[in-house]
């Protein structure tokens, strides 16, 4: 369910209805993914937990236009999702920024790419301010820290104003306390921004800390086993007991019977 306290209802509902994707290898078809059916809602923060190489970015790829499925059907807001579109961005955990622009000049990519720039230089100034780089707006990537540079191909996503961001492990590379403060940022940009976010992790309390729903796939190919809600309003606390027990029931999902 979407927390209207928390989250503006401007992003856009997504829909996935029995999705089945197999990839075509020289040794025969490749089954990833399996009749995934998934209902994201306009400003909602859903999270996609897997084991690794079970199909999350694949699925990723789908919803945001860059492959057709090879079955099933996937809309944003009842329209067909057959290509890419500057509504629905795709941060990956790789920034990859052009080395040889500024953040300034990496930032204003997508307005300059659809020639409005010009008009528009203020939403990169905007974007900037929201992941706290302004005072790096003239520096070049190799100046930038792993967090820096994430934050700023954040920007670059957000400069665009989606209405759906999707994340493919945007987090997996930063240290582990960069990664938890990013984590808070996020969703906090999340807020504030009211896009409808999708999240892929294989981080069961980084899903936990930061979605409203986590959604628990198989191993490959990817069936959703377990949809787990998580009610606790923002800002959450990590020692949450609710946490602990949200954590348990995702661990067991993923067949590992904690008892850690
Ligand atoms: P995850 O993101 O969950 O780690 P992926 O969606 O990247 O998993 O990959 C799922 C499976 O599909 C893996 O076995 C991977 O090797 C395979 N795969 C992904 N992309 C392709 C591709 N373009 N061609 C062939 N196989 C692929
Ligand atoms: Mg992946």
């Amino acid at each position: 369910m979407v927390n209207t306290a928390t989250a503006p209802a401007r992003g856009t509902h997504i829909r996935a209805s029995a999705v089945s994707h197999h990839f075509d290898l020289p040794a025969g078809p490749l089954p990833v993914l399996d009749g995934v059916d998934l209902d994201l809602a306009p400003g909602e923060f859903v999270a996609l937990l897997g084991p690794s190489g079970c199909g999350k970015s694949t699925l990723l790829r789908l919803v945001a236009g860059l492959e057709p499925a090879t079955q099933g059907h996937l809309t944003q807001d009842g329209a067909a999702i057959t290509r890419p579109d500057p509504s629905r961005i795709v941060v990956f955990q790789d920034p990859t920024l052009f080395p040889w622009r500024t953040v300034r000049g990496n930032v204003s990519l997508g307005l300059q790419a659809r020639g409005v720039l010009k008009a528009q230089r203020h939403r990169v100034d905007e974007a900037l301010a929201l992941v706290g780089l302004t005072e790096f707006a003239e520096a070049f990537p190799h100046q930038l820290s792993g967090g820096m540079a994430q934050r700023a191909a954040l920007a670059r996503a957000l400069v665009n104003d989606p209405s759906l961001l999707v994340m493919d492990e945007p987090l997996g590379k930063l240290d582990s306390l960069t990664r938890l403060t990013m984590q808070g940022e996020l969703v906090a940009l999340w807020q504030r921004a009211g896009f409808s976010a999708l999240l892929v992790t294989h981080d069961v309390e980084e899903a936990l800390f930061m979605a409203q729903r986590v959604i628990v796939l198989s191993d490959r190919p990817a069936r959703i086993v377990a949809e787990l809600h998580n009610p606790l309003p923002y800002p959450r606390h990590r020692g949450d007991p609710a946490l602990a027990a949200l954590r348990h029931t995702a661990l067991r999902h993923l067949g590992l019977d904690a008892t850690w």
